[in-house]
C-alpha cells in the first residue's frame, strides 16, 4: 500500500477490527458453551474493547452484526454473576506513543492523537513505567478483567460463582449471533424449595431479616430475583422452560448476597402463564 494512502490504510484497519471483534465474540460463545465462564468473560470484554475502538471510526451498524454485538455484549455482561471488580490505582511515570515511540506526557505531546488511525495503526499510549498505588473494589470499572475469586487454603483461586443464568441463555441460543432479550423481575418461589431453612435463619430472599419475619408468612413463597428471557429463535427442545438457581445456604449467606446474584430464568418462547 502507498505510504500516502491514509484512507485505504484506515479502511483496512476498520475491517481488521471488525473481524477482531467478531472473533472475540465467537470465542466468548464457544468458551461459555464449554462452561469456561471466566475465559468466556475475558473474550467478551475483548470484543467490547474492539467495538469501543471501532466506534470512533465506523458506525456500529447492522452490517457484520456490529449493532447486534453492541446490543448483546452488555446483556451478557449483566447476566454474569460478577458484581464487583478489582480496579488498580496507578501512577504512570512513563508512557510512549504507539505510532512514533516518543515519550509523551500531559504537557508534552508528539503530534499524534490517541484514538486516531495513522497509516492503518490505532494510536494509543504504551505505559512503560508504572507504580501501583492501591487496589479498590468497584462496581463499574474501566475494564472488567479484574474479577475477584475466593482463595482456597492452598493459595489457589476457586471459581465460586454461580453461572446458572448465563449458562441457561447460552444453552438456548442457536448461534452467537442469535438475538435475545430479557427483563428482570421478582417472583415468589414455593416454600417447599426452602424446607431446610429454619424459621429464624436469614430469609432466602436476601432481605437480612429472619425467614419467619419476612417471606415465611407469605403463602405464595419466597420473593426471588427472576429473569424472563425472550429468544428470537426457538431454543432447543432440551432446554427447560423454567430453571431455578439457588446458591443460598446458611453457611455462605454473607458471600452469596454480595458476590452472586441468584437467578431463575425462563424462555418466553412458549410461555405458560401458570408457570
Ligand atoms: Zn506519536
Ligand atoms: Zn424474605
Amino acid at each position: 500500500m502507498e505510504e500516502s494512502d491514509e484512507e485505504g490504510a484506515k479502511r483496512c484497519w476498520i475491517y481488521e477490527t471488525i473481524v477482531e471483534a467478531q472473533d472475540h465474540f465467537i470465542d466468548f460463545f464457544m468458551k461459555a458453551r464449554e462452561k469456561a465462564f471466566y475465559d468466556a468473560w475475558r473474550s467478551l470484554e475483548q470484543a467490547e474493547l474492539s467495538l469501543l475502538r471501532l466506534k470512533q471510526h465506523h458506525p456500529l451498524e447492522e452490517a457484520y452484526c456490529l449493532g447486534l454485538m453492541a446490543k448483546l455484549i452488555p446483556q451478557f455482561q449483566d447476566i454474569f454473576p460478577y458484581a464487583v471488580f478489582f480496579s488498580p490505582g496507578l501512577v504512570i511515570r512513563k508512557r510512549k506513543c504507539s505510532i512514533c515511540g516518543r515519550v509523551v506526557s500531559a504537557v508534552q505531546g508528539c503530534g499524534h492523537r490517541k484514538g486516531y488511525i495513522y497509516q492503518g495503526r490505532f494510536c494509543c499510549h504504551i505505559v512503560e513505567d508504572v507504580e501501583p498505588l492501591e487496589i479498590s473494589f468497584v462496581k463499574k470499572p474501566a475494564q472488567r478483567f479484574g474479577v475477584p475469586f475466593k482463595v482456597k487454603e492452598d493459595g489457589s483461586a476457586e471459581d465460586h460463582y454461580n453461572y446458572a443464568g448465563v449458562d441457561y441463555v447460552i444453552s438456548g441460543l442457536r448461534s452467537p449471533f442469535s438475538d435475545w432479550s430479557y427483563t428482570r423481575t421478582k417472583r415468589r418461589h414455593p416454600h417447599s424449595r426452602y424446607t431446610d431453612v429454619s424459621p429464624n435463619a436469614p430469609c432466602p430472599c436476601g432481605s437480612g431479616s429472619s425467614y419467619e419475619e419476612c417471606c415465611l408468612p407469605n403463602k405464595e413463597g419466597v420473593l426471588r430475583p427472576h429473569i424472563d428471557i425472550v429468544f428470537s429463535e426457538q431454543p432447543p427442545a432440551s432446554l427447560p422452560r423454567q430453571a431455578y438457581s439457588d446458591d443460598w445456604s446458611p453457611s455462605s449467606a454473607g458471600h452469596a448476597k454480595v458476590l452472586s446474584r441468584q437467578r431463575n430464568v425462563k424462555p418466553r418462547a412458549n410461555l405458560d402463564p401458570d408457570m
